[in-house]
């Protein structure tokens, strides 16, 4: 923790950059669309620049990543022993959120959009009004003079296009279009890019998601839908535990359903994804179950569930509802 003063702008972490010459970038455990593209774009301008990077996360990029630019440059590792001139921590509310050790004592650069940032950093540079961490990456990468290339265009369009749920979200701003438009403009292709990542999925993930909606509950009115994952369910599918993403928003496009609570069970472990429309901020209930997120797409992890967990997580999210 420091009491160093958020950041407005990336300009202290740009003169950390341009100063240093080797760097690590990390991102949360479970990558999204959103981690790798920052980290994949980031790591290409430094490189641009004759710097040295690394970057290491806990988990492996998913399958419908992989085509990414640069995708098998991703380490993965739990521990980091090397000592760097900066780590930059991208989309990370708090640094356990990296799943990777060893990260504690370096210098910590912050870059990050989720509320309640816990301001690890050495510099911390957190800007909720960004509806992905790749704006401001986009805005680093001006800042530190690398030329926008057709590659890390890609990078940032599968960032944004897969935080704001296909431009679904409230955090789109005329700063999101003005950056894509610079996206288009050094040809990357966005029709490509949304079928690599949305039409090219495996038939487990096709065949988990009817199971899914097929044993979805409907609580409070229609207003909440509740969806439960086994690794059994996975198993029976052929499915990857993390070929998951998107599925938890399939129940939104129901009019009634005012939120989704996707429980996945593993291992004894529940995981929690939140989703939900407009003025219901489900965060609240992650924050109150020790996770974080967005208003409108928060999570969490509850290590030892009761038999009572998951209907204490549906009533949570049926207050938010009525208190509306
Ligand atoms: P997910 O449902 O896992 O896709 O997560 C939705 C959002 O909530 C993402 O922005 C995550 O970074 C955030 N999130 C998920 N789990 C946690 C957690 N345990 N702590 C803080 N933020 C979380
Ligand atoms: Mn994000």
């Amino acid at each position: 923790m420091t009491t160093e003063t958020p950041q407005t702008d990336g300009s202290r972490i740009r003169d950390a950059l341009l100063t240093g010459s080797r760097f690590l970038l990390t991102s949360h455990a479970r990558p999204d669309g959103d981690s790798l593209g920052s980290q994949l774009c980031l790591a290409a301008a430094l490189r641009q620049l004759g710097k040295q990077v690394r970057i290491v996360n806990a988990d492996p990029v998913p399958e419908s990543y992989a085509f990414l630019p640069d995708a098998p440059t991703i380490e993965v590792a739990e521990v980091v022993k090397d000592t760097f001139d900066a780590v930059v921590v991208l989309e990370c509310s708090s640094l356990d959120r990296t799943g990777v050790r060893g990260l504690e004592s370096q210098t910590l650069l912050n870059i990050d959009h989720h509320a309640g940032n816990a301001m690890y950093g050495s510099i911390n540079w957190h800007d909720v009004s960004a509806c992905a961490c790749a704006e401001l990456v986009s805005d680093l990468v001006d800042a530190l003079g690398a030329e926008l290339t057709p590659a890390m265009a890609t990078h940032l369009y599968v960032a944004i296009l897969t935080d704001t749920g296909s431009f679904r979200h409230a955090n789109i701003t005329d700063r999101t279009f003005e950056i894509c438009r610079r996206i288009a403009a050094t040809g990357a292709n966005p029709a490509m890019i949304a079928a690599e990542v949305y039409n090219n999925g495996s038939i487990g993930r096709l065949r988990v998601t009817g199971m899914l909606l097929g044993q979805m509950r409907l609580e409070h009115d229609n207003q909440i839908a509740v969806l439960t994952l086994t690794d059994g369910m996975l198993a029976e599918a052929g499915c990857a535990s993390d070929d998951l993403e998107g599925i938890v928003n399939l129940p939104l496009a129901a009019r009634d359903v005012q939120a989704v609570v996707f429980l996945k069970e593993s291992e004894g472990a529940l995981r929690v994804s939140l989703r939900s429309k407009d003025a219901v901020d489900i965060r609240q209930v992650a924050v109150s179950y020790g996770g974080g997120g967005h208003r409108n797409a928060s999570g969490f992890t509850v290590d030892h569930p009761t038999t009572a967990t998951r209907q204490d997580v549906i009533d949570r999210v049926a207050g938010v509802i009525s208190r509306l």
